[in-house]
């Protein structure tokens, strides 16, 4: 952000647009070059990204659908899987005997739960909370799976060799290799797009060649910002706002919106108080940064059923990295307050933050409820 004038309205969103194409380039060259180490591995899915994903699928019925195509082929590629599983637990029931009865039992009841997952996989499910909160039992039964199978005396090496090359069971070392993440697919790569987990979304990168260290070079911290923010018209940010509180408090997150106007701030506002909150509207003159810690705690002391609005004239990244910090560590708490945080302009940053440079395995920003509001057309 050169010139020293603030950012807003088409200007915002322009800027934001060619830094978010600008990370995407990196993303794609880099991520393809490691081969998508992190995806690979596991699910980095927890309890409370499930929110993040239920909240988008409720809200964008294409997304929904593009979860629901996805999981379809999630559940091909499991039971790829499981059939090999199937013909090892067949081959063992003939060639074992009684004493083995009992591990031949737990494996068949393995095989069922894999089987059952599969099935309800394919199913229209409720968008609820209980019912995603079965995609998170997979790596159990996976595991579970795998250990019966090790009972038996070659049981891993028959999964391995009856693969070739459809299912996905390889060693790595003595044990078997982990599996994809069950959001991610070879062609299109996650499925859960903006909603993805935390960690993801703030590119905890562990990979070489590294994805952080290549956004740091290619990228100017205020870039970087830039590209964190998502584009959105306030009726978005407010339908979403009434869907986490109609949802749950433990659903509402604290939102940054960045080139509001003065309607856009009162609809904000007013649409908290119809949601029953008594709204506290606080306009502060001057920008001013505030340490991560002294931004917890007011949060933390914010009344039930109160949400705060806070609107600056501007703000710079540095302040908005700053906050990130503190509303990662109350996302990590589990924490909730209605906060709402409304910059009319961003500004350029005087100096990036520290951490920016430092060696750090993940970047704050991109699990934050951050937008810039899209002008009417
Ligand atoms: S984020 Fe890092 S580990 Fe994950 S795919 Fe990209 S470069 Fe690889
Ligand atoms: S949730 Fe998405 S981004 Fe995260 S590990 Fe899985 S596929 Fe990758």
């Amino acid at each position: 952000m050169q010139g020293g004038t603030g950012l807003t309205g088409e200007e915002l969103v322009r800027r934001i647009q060619e830094s978010s194409e600008r990370r995407q380039r990196i993303i794609d060259a880099v991520c393809g070059a490691c081969e998508n180490k992190c995806c690979r591995q596991m699910t980095m899915m927890g309890g409370q990204d499930l929110r993040r994903l239920l909240r988008g699928m409720l809200l964008d019925e294409e997304f929904e659908g593009r979860v629901r195509r996805g999981l379809y082929r999630v559940a091909d590629r499991l039971e790829t899987d499981l059939r090999v599983v199937q013909q090892v637990t067949d081959l063992l029931a003939a060639s074992q005997d009684e004493a083995d009865a009992s591990d031949l039992a737990a494996l068949r009841g393995n095989v069922r739960d894999w089987a059952d997952f599969v099935a309800w996989l394919r199913t229209d499910f409720d968008l609820r909370l209980d019912e995603l909160r079965r995609l998170l039992v997979f790596s159990a039964i996976r595991s579970n799976t795998l250990n019966a199978l090790a009972r038996f005396r070659g049981g891993l090496g028959a999964l391995v060799n009856l693969s070739g090359d459809d299912a996905g069971f390889r060693f790595h070392g003595r044990r078997i290799a982990p599996p994809p993440c069950l959001f991610y697919l070879d062609d299109i790569g996650c499925i859960c797009n903006d909603a993805k987990p935390a960690k993801c979304a703030n590119f905890f990168c562990a990979g070489v060649p590294n994805l952080l260290e290549e956004l740091r070079r290619e990228l100017s911290f205020d870039d970087f910002v830039l590209a964190n923010i998502g584009i959105a018209p306030t009726d978005r940010i407010i339908a979403m706002m009434r869907l986490e509180r109609r949802l749950g408090p433990e659903f509402v997150d604290p939102k940054i919106v960045v080139g509001a106007a003065d309607q856009d701030i009162e609809e904000i506002a007013a649409a908290m108080g119809r949601a029953g909150e008594s709204v506290r509207l606080k306009r502060i003159d001057r920008p001013g940064m505030r340490s991560a810690a002294e931004v917890e705690q007011e949060l933390a002391g914010i009344p039930d059923r109160t949400g705060i609005v806070e609107v600056y004239p501007a703000i710079d990244g540095n302040t908005l990295y700053e906050l990130a910090l503190a509303l990662d560590r109350i996302r990590l708490r589990d924490e909730h307050p209605s906060f709402v945080l409304i910059a009319r302009e961003l500004v350029p940053t005087p100096a990036a933050h520290p951490l920016w440079d430092d060696q750090m395995m993940a970047q704050p920003l991109g699990a934050l409820d951050l937008f810039a509001i899209e002008p009417p057309r």
